[in-house]
């Protein structure tokens, strides 16, 4: 199996190249030339069992193939049940939070770290992430104390909630954290901005755990992948998914979970007031734009890099809008769900699961007929100075995230410019 370019202008190279890689020299993002078919009669329908058949199918004759039985175990070993909501059960939760860092980062994050450290050849690998809040903890619990291996992340200053920020700054070791003077837009700019200057690469391997990275995507698909089949086999019925969407990283697993034949029905990309996605969907026209503040922080995304991956996949509008449809919801709306579904559900959203159960909730009567899942996508916790002025209850804070108040924190501001951050890169 070869990886090839969004842009067509690359070499086609393997997968765990592509993993090092990161981004694709022509600044496209990598995707298996094909997604492979997997024969799922047989395949038992745990995470594990089913990221261990995406990956070696994936993964073809690279080295990645033979050492899936290992990486699958070791990275994915997080529960990541689906509950029910409704008393139908014709609405459930995939709870994709229990992880170390409570967001559904921490299933790519140690998924990359468990390949590159493999994979990765003599000399030391610089990872280059930005982050809107969650992705940044994410990567750094996965890499710290990794041998080989420095981590260096960019958030936009006060634009992360404080649990996250102490998330994002309480590392030291091998992980350097940047406060930007800017937006998540300028981050992800810079690190795409240094990535491309290749002196940087004369002394080390550089690479990203954004979500360009394709070696976040793949068990994201397997989540996917898991629920649907397992959902399949107890109610004979597609699970459709609604997916709480920035980057659109996280969405695209669910796509390719479909493309590789896992029974995936409906993905519908729920957005906060960022519209671009779904304003392209109704007009055929691409307009990124700078983000703007919302709830939903970790959504908050006006260029979202993985619609190019979609666009790869479905090249007309017409294709795209057979494959997804999107929806954009206001902080009000975010806002009024949680309280609402509190009381209704008992269940206490993040607000970026808000999005998706207000999506949920806004569907016509006939469709909510259907088998539904939302996508949970951080433990409300993370976001407690939204969340617990709206509810009664008080919110248990996982063990994981309690541990984090002991720890010092430490970061460096610096202005939203790739010269800033090659600075730091050279500097240290
Ligand atoms: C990153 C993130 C999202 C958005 O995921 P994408 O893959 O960027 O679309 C949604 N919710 C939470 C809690 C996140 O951390």
């Amino acid at each position: 199996m070869k990886y090839v370019s969004t842009r067509g202008a690359a070499p086609a190279i393997s997968l765990s190249e592509a993993m090092r890689q990161g981004l694709a020299p022509d600044g496209g993002l990598y995707m298996p030339e094909a997604w492979p078919h997997i024969e799922t009669a047989t395949l038992p329908a745990d995470l594990v069992s089913v990221a261990t058949a995406i990956v070696r199918a994936v993964a073809g004759d690279d080295p990645l193939g033979g050492l899936a039985t290992e990486l699958c175990p070791e990275a994915l070993r997080i529960d990541a049940p689906c509950v029910a909501v409704t008393d139908d059960g014709r609405l459930s939760v995939l709870e994709l939070f229990h992880g170390p860092t409570a967001a559904f980062k921490d299933f790519g994050a140690r998924f990359l770290a468990a390949c590159l450290t493999r994979v990765s050849g003599a000399r030391p690998l610089e990872i280059l992430v930005a982050t809107s809040g969650d992705t940044g903890g994410a990567v750094a619990a996965a890499f710290h104390r990794r041998a080989g291996t420095h981590v260096t992340l960019l958030f936009p200053e006060g634009r992360v909630s404080p649990l996250q920020e102490r998330q994002l700054t309480c590392w030291g070791d091998n992980v350097t954290s940047l406060a930007v003077r800017g937006s998540f837009d300028d981050c992800q700019r810079m690190v795409k901005q240094a990535l491309a200057i290749t002196t940087l690469g004369a002394d080390r391997d550089v690479s990203s755990a954004n979500s360009i990275n394709i070696g976040r995507l793949l068990p994201q698909a397997a989540y996917y992948a898991a629920t649907a089949l397992s959902a399949h086999r107890q109610h004979g019925e597609r699970l459709s998914f609604i997916v709480p969407s920035g980057n659109l990283g996280n969405a695209f697993g669910a796509i390719a979970a479909r493309a590789m034949g896992f029974p995936v029905g409906r993905v519908v990309l729920a957005h906060n007031a960022n519209r671009t996605v779904p304003d392209f969907l109704a007009t055929g026209e691409w307009a990124p734009r700078p983000s703007v503040a919302t709830v939903a922080t970790a959504m908050d995304v006006g260029n979202p890099s993985n619609m190019e991956r979609f666009r790869a996949l479905f090249p007309t509008v017409g294709d795209l809008r057979e494959a997804v449809s999107a929806v954009s919801v206001s902080d009000d709306d975010i806002r009024r769900r949680i309280t609402a579904d509190a009381k209704r559900f008992g269940r206490v959203w993040c607000p970026h699961t808000a999005v998706a159960a207000e999506a949920w909730a806004c569907l016509p009567e006939a469709d909510r007929r259907e088998r539904w899942c939302i996508v949970a996508t951080a433990h409300p916790a993370k976001f407690a100075e939204v969340v617990q002025p709206l509810v009664d209850e008080p919110i248990a804070v996982p063990a994981s995230l309690a541990d984090l108040y002991g720890r010092p924190t430490s970061f460096t501001t610096i202005d939203a410019t790739a010269t800033a951050l090659v600075d730091i890169l050279t500097g240290r």
